[in-house]
């Protein structure tokens, strides 16, 4: 396999766009190289490149020609993303709105918002946050009861959401809201993009047991949102939000990307940016686990010596490998065109029995000091971070029980819980909070 290399500033006049036939990752990787040659310019302003990179189809190789992309097959997005990275370039900014609300947009329009979102969010332009959960609707995310009532041309707002990550500061939200109480619970709730910069929205920061503050919970009192701005149709929001979760357990792990030290404006620009995004996804790590600190651990303290504490950690480390095989099973089924099967919600369940073995395998290496932070603690803190950050990865983008819930009725074919909801009004429901 080979990787290209290309001299930073090319000419770069008019990107062009290649429509010859593309059905290998050798074709894509050799395109995609001459394109960069020709094209990386890392004096550019930053959203200038992403606009080149846009223009050309590779900030998005698999979305439609009509939507910035080849309409290439998935598997084409980790091939150019690949060498991007190894031609020192920039890609499209990492977060919610590449990962979850563009192909969400781009899956339910319509039109005018595809038009309106895709490409400032390819460029950076505008970030974005999730408001799905409420305080009385997490796990039981259709029984949502913020509201929206149409208001002459605007979307009147009002409720409360909660663990929204990063919504202090980002400039747009994926909001659900129920726009009509007379309809059964899945069918009243419509999704909308929420300008966030505006008084009726107030994003509070929520400070964690980890000393970090991620999310926030979000009060929305009289929010407008300009009527166009529903995501496919009014009452079908379920079926998009479904569209955003199933991303959302694909996403999984979320790597920083690691850009060349060069001086470039273009980027000087994506170093900053990546810093600010991190910040919130700093102890991102440590939820994990950290399995890939064990070894050295075991070996550095000498706890490799007890018969357990090895056991505990090849547990933990075959898992994880265990873990890394599904993934790539899930990443081949994309490549290959076909529908993921179980291995978004196996996968993030291993993930949370990795994080949890591995905190649990730490806490016998260290002992009682795996309470301790500080610069003289193990590992300068870390040990103690994993220890009250790993709980988030049970939790965070369905639960592991509502995996289970999902593996049994959807793959195994078992009974569905008794639901006393279907087709009544969602208004006359028992409902939480
Ligand atoms: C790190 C992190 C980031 C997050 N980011 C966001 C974000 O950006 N935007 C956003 O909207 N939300 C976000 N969330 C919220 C997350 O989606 C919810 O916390 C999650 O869906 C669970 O909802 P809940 O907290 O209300 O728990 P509940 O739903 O109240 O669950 C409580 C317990 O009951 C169990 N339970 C519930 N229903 C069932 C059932 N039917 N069968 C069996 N057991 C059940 C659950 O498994 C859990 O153990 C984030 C959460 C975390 C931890």
């Amino acid at each position: 396999m080979s990787r290209c290399v290309p001299e930073a500033g090319g000419d770069g006049d008019a990107p062009v766009r290649q429509t010859g036939a593309m059905d290998s990752a050798d074709a894509v990787r050799a395109e995609v190289c001459g394109w960069l040659a020709a094209n990386w310019d890392p004096d550019l302003a930053l959203v200038e490149w992403r606009r080149r990179l846009a223009d050309a189809g590779w900030a998005a190789p698999s979305w439609p020609e009509r939507w910035h992309g080849r309409g290439l097959p998935p598997w084409a997005d980790e091939v150019v993303a690949d060498e991007i990275a190894a031609a020192g370039s920039v890609g499209p900014p990492l977060g919610s709105g590449t990962s979850l609300a563009a192909p969400t947009i781009l899956a339910h329009g319509p039109d005018a918002l595809r038009q309106r979102f895709l490409l400032p969010t390819l460029t950076g332009e505008v970030t974005w946050c999730q408001l799905f959960s409420e305080p009385g609707a997490g796990s039981d995310l259709a029984g949502l009861t913020t509201r929206a009532e149409l208001d002459g041309d605007e979307w009147v707002v009002n409720g409360q959401k909660v663990w929204n990550t990063s919504a202090h500061h980002a400039d747009l939200g994926m909001l659900l809201a129920r726009t009509d109480w007379d309809a059964p619970k899945h069918k009243g709730i419509s999704y909308f993009v929420l300008p966030m910069r505006q008084p009726g929205v107030e994003a509070r920061p929520l400070r964690q047991m980890n000393d970090h503050s991620s999310f926030n919970e979000v009060f929305l009192t009289d929010a407008r949102v300009p009527r166009h701005h529903v995501v496919g149709e009014v009452g079908d929001g379920w079926r998009a939000a479904l569209t955003t979760l199933a991303f959302e357990r694909r996403f999984g792990a979320m790597g920083r990307p690691r850009y060349a030290p060069g001086p470039g404006r273009a980027l000087v620009e994506a170093r900053r940016e990546a810093e600010v995004h991190f910040e919130t996804y700093k102890w991102y790590p440590q939820r994990a686990g950290r399995a890939d600190l064990l070894l050295e651990r075991a070996r550095a303290t000498g706890a490799g010596a007890d018969p357990r504490t090895r056991d505990d950690v090849a547990r933990v480390l075959s898992m994880s490998q265990v873990g890394r095989w599904t993934a790539a099973r899930a990443r081949a089924a994309r490549a290959g065109g076909r529908t993921p099967g179980p291995e978004g919600s196996i996968g993030k369940l291993a993930a949370s029995d990795v994080a949890r073995r591995a905190a649990a395998a730490h806490t016998m290496i260290t002992g009682p000091d795996a309470m301790l932070t500080g610069p003289d603690s193990p590992l300068d803190g870390v040990v103690a971070e994993i220890i009250v950050s790993v709980p988030a990865v049970s939790i965070a983008g369905g639960t592991d029980e509502v995996q289970r819930n999902i593996l049994a009725e959807k793959q195994l074919g078992l009974p569905r819980e008794p639901s006393t909801d279907v087709g009544r009004p969602f208004r006359d429901l028992p409902r939480n909070g």
